[in-house]
C-alpha cells in the first residue's frame, strides 16, 4: 500500500460522515498526507526498530554509575516528532492555527489507525501521551498544567513531554486496588516508594501520571491517589531505577519496564 488514508474509502467515508464539514476539508489533506507517510518512511522505520533496532536500557554509564536510560534509534525519534508535530495528542486540547479551533477525538483516533497500520508499537505511546493530557487537562490544577501541559501538547514549538501511565504491580494488574506504592508529603510536594511492574514508555517519557497510597487512606481502589512524575529530574537524582526492559511477544518498538521509586519527588 502506498497511502493507509486514500487506499481506505470506508475510512474516508466516515471521516466524512463524522467531522464537521469546514473541519473535514482540512482534516481530509491532514490525513491524505499522514497516510503516505504512514505506508513509506514511518513503516520503513517500523520495520528497522522490530528487527534490529529496538529500545535497549542503558542501566550504567563507563564510570559505572546507575543512570536507567532507555536508547531508541534515530528513526524512532523522528517518528516521535513528526507524529507529535501533526497535533495527534496536541490538538485536542489546544486551537488548530489554521482553523482557529480544537480538533477532537475522531480526527484524532483516525490518525491513531493509520499510525498503528505502520507499527501499534509507535501508537502505544501516543494513546498513552493523550491519557496523561486529558487527565492533566481536566483534573491538574493550575499550576501543574503549566508545568506540563505546553510540553504534553507540543506540536514543534516547546519541547515534547512524552506521556505514560503506571498502574500495575506485582500483584495487582486488573486488581488496581491490590496497589501498594507509597506517597508520602515532604513539603510542598509527595515522595514516592515502590514498584511498577509493567510501565509502558518509561524512559521515553517526560511525565508520568502515577497511582499511589497516601498513608491513613481507604483501602482498594478509594485510597489511591494520582502524581505526576516528572521523569528526567527524578532519573538524573538517581531516584528512580529501572530494573529491566519487558521481553515482550509484541508491541516491541514501545519500552515497557519495571520500573523501582526510592522516595520520588512527584507533584
Ligand atoms: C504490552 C503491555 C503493555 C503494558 N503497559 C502497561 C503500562 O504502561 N502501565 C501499566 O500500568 N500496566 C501496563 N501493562 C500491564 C497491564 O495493565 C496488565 O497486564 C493488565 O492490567 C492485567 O494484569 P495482570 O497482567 O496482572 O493479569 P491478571 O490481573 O493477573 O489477570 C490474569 C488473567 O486473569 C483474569 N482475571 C483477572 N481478574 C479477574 C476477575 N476478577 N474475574 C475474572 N477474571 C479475572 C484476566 O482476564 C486474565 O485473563 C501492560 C501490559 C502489556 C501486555
Amino acid at each position: 500500500m502506498n497511502n493507509f488514508y486514500l487506499e481506505d474509502q470506508q475510512l474516508q467515508r466516515l471521516v466524512k460522515r463524522y467531522l464537521p464539514p469546514d473541519f473535514f476539508t482540512w482534516a481530509n489533506k491532514q490525513l491524505d498526507d499522514f497516510g503516505a507517510h504512514c505506508a513509506g518512511a514511518i513503516s520503513e522505520r517500523a520495520v528497522h526498530t522490530d528487527r534490529d533496532g529496538e529500545p535497549r536500557l542503558i542501566k550504567y554509564d563507563k564510570f559505572g554509575n546507575e543512570i536507567s536510560k532507555v536508547w531508541v534509534n534515530e528513526g524512532y525519534q523522528k517518528t516521535v516528532q513528526e507524529t507529535y508535530d501533526t497535533g495527534i495528542v496536541g490538538y485536542i486540547h489546544k486551537d488548530i492555527p489554521e482553523l482557529g479551533h480544537k480538533g477532537n477525538y475522531v480526527y484524532a483516533f483516525t490518525q491513531g489507525y493509520l499510525l498503528s497500520q505502520a507499527e501499534a508499537g509507535f501508537y502505544c505511546p501516543v494513546t498513552l501521551t493523550k491519557a496523561t493530557a486529558y487527565l492533566l487537562d481536566r483534573y491538574a490544577t493550575e499550576a501543574i498544567k503549566q508545568r506540563f501541559l505546553p510540553h504534553v501538547l507540543a506540536t514543534g514549538e516547546d519541547e515534547l513531554y512524552e506521556g505514560a501511565t503506571f498502574l500495575t504491580e506485582r500483584q495487582g494488574g486488573s486488581d488496581v486496588g491490590a496497589n501498594e506504592v507509597k506517597a508520602e508529603l515532604a513539603g510542598s510536594y509527595y515522595q514516592l516508594t515502590g514498584e511498577k511492574y509493567f510501565a509502558s514508555n518509561a524512559g521515553t517519557c517526560g511525565v508520568a501520571m502515577v497511582l499511589a497510597r497516601t498513608a491513613g487512606g481507604a483501602p482498594g481502589t478509594k485510597g489511591l491517589s494520582l502524581f505526576a512524575v516528572p521523569w528526567e529530574e527524578n532519573r538524573v537524582n538517581g531516584k528512580l531505577r529501572i530494573r529491566r526492559l519487558k521481553d515482550k511477544l509484541g508491541v516491541r518498538a514501545v519500552p515497557s519496564v519495571e520500573v523501582e521509586f526510592f522516595r520520588q519527588k512527584v507533584i
